[in-house]
């Protein structure tokens, strides 16, 4: 298969320390201090490292901010953490603009598996130079667009991964698709997790996340990778996910006429709500097909979630939806949400 265009692919900045600015560097400058993606090894008390990713997507700063902090708190490199770190900064071209991806690049989440675009390239480099770190854990720093709580996301569930994904919010979310993101191949080198705080900009976001990851650096590895009791109490399983086709006008509101999809104001405080069958999500134009629900492997399931009458969408029986946003841009690149199920973990199902 093709590339998806001859954008130039930035290769893998290695750093054997942590660059003198980047603790400064506003995101729109941290082009002057990082040429690219970069892998950089901050120095610890002896012992594995941890392994956190910041900026997979370029308009999602709260882990960089977080990180800024905590490393300025811990005078690092001109001190030693309590345990070295590797961080990876990824799509640094698209965060200088304050986007999720430039024009043409690919998903900087979703090259991790496969080999299809030069961006797998880059992806390759970096999980062999993490195989061969042997992290305790490995954290992926998100934010999201919508009103959602923090969550951590799990793609295994034995006591580690969870433990790790519970010490920063009692919601988890269990997930197997997209299996393109770098949680799912990090997993298969150490626990880890995926972390959704918030939206960007948020100041007590950034305070959580910084707090996590002071934990993270100093607790000992089997207090981070023991889970607390009751702490599966609100564990989700992604079964769906919901998209728009292309070419659709969406809006929300008291939408336009030229709006093909008019999709309800307060769609987002749905997320992580029990919503019942027979809810109304939107409305819309009577000669196209609205929505379309995919699950986990690629099925068409739309008519087992959605139904459509009367230029009315609603829900065929009860959901947890997530990630439902009104950032148009991002439900056009990935996708309006995700539809979850509540979770029991059954002991003898573990991996
Ligand atoms: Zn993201």
């Amino acid at each position: 298969m093709e590339p998806l265009n001859d954008y130039p692919v930035p290769a893998l900045h290695r750093f054997k320390r942590l660059p003198d600015g980047f603790i400064d560097a506003p995101v729109e400058r941290l082009g002057a201090i990082l040429p690219g993606p970069a892998l950089i090894r901050i120095e610890g008390e002896p012992g594995p490292p941890l392994f956190v990713s910041i900026l997979l997507h370029g308009n999602e700063t709260t882990g960089f901010d977080a990180m800024q902090r905590l490393l300025a708190g811990y005078d690092a490199p001109h001190r030693l953490l309590p345990r070295p770190m590797l961080l990876f900064v990824g799509n640094v071209a698209a965060a200088v603009q304050g986007l999720r991806k430039l024009d043409g690049q690919a998903d900087y989440n979703r090259i991790w598996h496969d080999e299809r675009y030069p961006e797998h390239r880059l992806a390759r480099e970096v999980l062999a130079e993490v195989a061969k770190a042997a992290p305790l854990a490995a954290i992926d720093l998100h934010n999201n667009t919508g009103k959602n709580p923090h969550y951590g996301c799990v793609n295994r569930l034995d006591d580690a991964t969870l433990s790790l994904a519970r010490r920063f919010s009692r919601t988890i979310v269990w997930f197997t698709e997209p299996h393109e993101v770098i949680s799912i191949a990090l997993s298969r080198i150490c626990p880890s997790v995926t972390l959704e705080c918030g939206v960007s900009g948020n100041a007590a976001g950034t305070s959580h996340v910084e707090n996590y990851l002071l934990h993270c650096l100093e607790l000992s590895a089997e207090a981070l990778l023991t889970p607390p009791p009751n702490y599966l109490n609100d564990l989700f399983h992604t079964t769906a996910r919901i998209i728009v086709p292309e070419g659709r006008r969406v809006e929300f509101g008291a939408c336009l006429d030229s709006a093909d999809i008019c999709l309800r104001d307060d769609l987002e405080t749905l997320n992580f709500e029990r919503v019942p069958e027979g809810a109304e999500l939107g409305r819309y134009r009577d000669d196209v097909s609205p929505l379309v629900v995919i699950d986990n492997e690629e099925r068409d399931v739309t008519d087992r979630y959605l139904s459509f009458s009367d230029q009315r969408i609603l829900t065929k029986l009860p959901v947890v939806p997530s990630m439902f946003t009104r950032d148009v841009r991002v439900i056009m690149q990935d996708c309006l949400g995700y539809i979850m199920e509540p979770y029991e973990v059954k002991r003898d199902s573990r991996d």
